[in-house]
């Protein structure tokens, strides 16, 4: 069975961090009923359409802060894609929370509706830190939001980090890893700032009011990271990604993540999600109420029960039953278009070796599997890129050997320019 991936993409939070540069939105919560039916409604679109013989093995609400959604909403929408797509049995369903917006009843409720991993944008345990992220939450909240969680049931959590910020030292690095460890997540997202144009922390650098990050000493915190993690337990498997070992040798990684990093097909859903599939890479409209407005409005009373709530109609005849129902068209958009769908470009076979390298070569112990690469593409990785590839190896950036190509240790703190080398 070909197994496929969806992101759902939640577009809302409470307030906007200063270096964010997602598709998020604050203060537009009013829209929440409305879209949680817009979503559900592509949702069912992208089931109707969805290879008979292929399931969802993984399946990730990201954003924007998805734990603003009322549980009756995530309800709905879980049991919407459980209606329409085929799950695995253990399918992993990852919610990203952000530790500011959760309580105790709340992670009850996800983890009894079936999401059984969480994702938590931690950033810092520094207040200073957090402060010049503009989080909303601080250090204690994510120790509440950690507790909660395991008393809710959750053994898969995952902490996002941030490094290379604006006054943080190494020292103050250091302490937020500890802190982190600490708390013994199963996986740690640790990922170095990046001043993204248009963001109002990048312009406040411009301008001289916050100190430039400093690029030698955002290096030592990476490397630091690579030294203390293994000592207690975390396996890096992947540039900006650790993950626990367990007893049987197992690495907790991301699987939903695993899944861009193999370049396996994924369908993006909702508000500016991007997908991949059946050779075509998608892209959605990206204003939340421009991709409510592609599904017409939803009566607000239906959407908003639980999967528990609901009378014995399934969850997609409910959501057929708009009060502004556009009606539908002669030719609905073809797989893995959605009426959603701004952009679908069909990906050519070399451009998705190239792909294929490029993230691969991202996870550091596996790399990119070679007869795995001749079997998908029935040409051999050491000949189609046999000049990158043996320049990079010249370089100390890469090793080749009979299963695999992965970074080494010098081409892992030079990740981008091996990269970009299959642009
Ligand atoms: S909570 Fe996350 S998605 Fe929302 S604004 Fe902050 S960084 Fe962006």
């Amino acid at each position: 069975m070909n197994l496929y991936s969806l992101y759902l993409h939640i577009p809302f939070c409470r307030h906007r961090c200063a270096y964010c540069d997602f598709n998020t939105y604050a203060g537009m919560e009013a829209l929440i009923s409305d879209y949680t039916y817009a979503l559900c409604r592509e949702i069912a679109h992208a089931a109707e359409h969805f290879p008979p013989d292929a399931g969802v093995h993984t399946l990730f609400f990201g954003g924007g802060t998805p734990s603003l959604l009322p549980l009756a909403d995530l309800a709905q929408i879980l049991h919407t894609a459980r209606a329409g797509f085929l799950f695995t049995d253990d399918c992993e369903i990852t919610l990203e929370a952000n530790p500011g917006t959760v309580s105790l009843d709340y992670l009850r409720g996800l983890r009894a509706m079936g999401i059984n991993r969480l994702s938590m944008g931690m950033q810092s345990a520094d207040p200073g830190d957090l402060r010049v992220l503009e989080r909303i939450h601080d250090f204690f909240d994510v120790v509440n939001a950690v507790k909660w969680a395991r008393q809710a049931g959750f053994t898969n959590l995952n902490l996002d980090l941030i490094f290379g910020l604006p006054y943080q030292t190494l020292a103050s690095w250091q302490k937020t890893l500890d802190l982190a460890v600490g708390l013994n997540p199963e996986h740690l997202s640790v990922y170095s700032l990046i001043l993204e144009h248009g963001t109002p922390m990048n312009a406040w650098v411009e301008r001289g009011l916050l100190t430039e990050p400093d690029d030698d000493l955002a290096a030592s915190m990476y490397e630091w990271a690579m030294e203390r993690l293994p000592q207690s337990g975390y396996a890096q498997y992947e540039i900006s990604n650790w993950a626990k070992r367990e007893a049987t040798g197992h690495v907790m990684a991301c699987r939903h993540n695993l899944q861009y990093w193999y370049n396996q097909p994924y369908l993006g859903l909702g508000a500016g999600a991007h997908g991949f599939a059946g050779g075509v890479r998608t892209a959605n409209v990206r204003a939340p109420r421009a991709y409510v407005e592609r599904f017409g409005e939803s009566t607000n009373q239906q959407i908003g029960k639980s999967a528990n709530q609901q009378t014995n109609k399934s969850a997609n005849q409910q959501i057929n039953q708009p009060t502004n129902q556009p009606s539908k068209p002669a030719n609905p958009p073809a797989f893995p278009r959605t009426p959603a769908t701004v952009n679908a470009t069909p990906i050519e076979r070399f451009t998705e070796m190239q792909e294929t390298m490029m993230v691969g070569l991202r996870l550091v112990e596996e790399g990119v599997n070679l007869p795995g690469f001749a079997a998908r593409f029935g040409e051999r990785a050491e000949a189609v890129f046999a000049k990158e590839l043996g320049e990079l190896v010249e370089r100390g950036l890469l090793e080749v050997g009979e299963e695999r190509v992965r970074l080494t240790a010098r081409g892992r703190m030079m990740g981008n320019q091996v990269f970009m080398q299959f642009v």
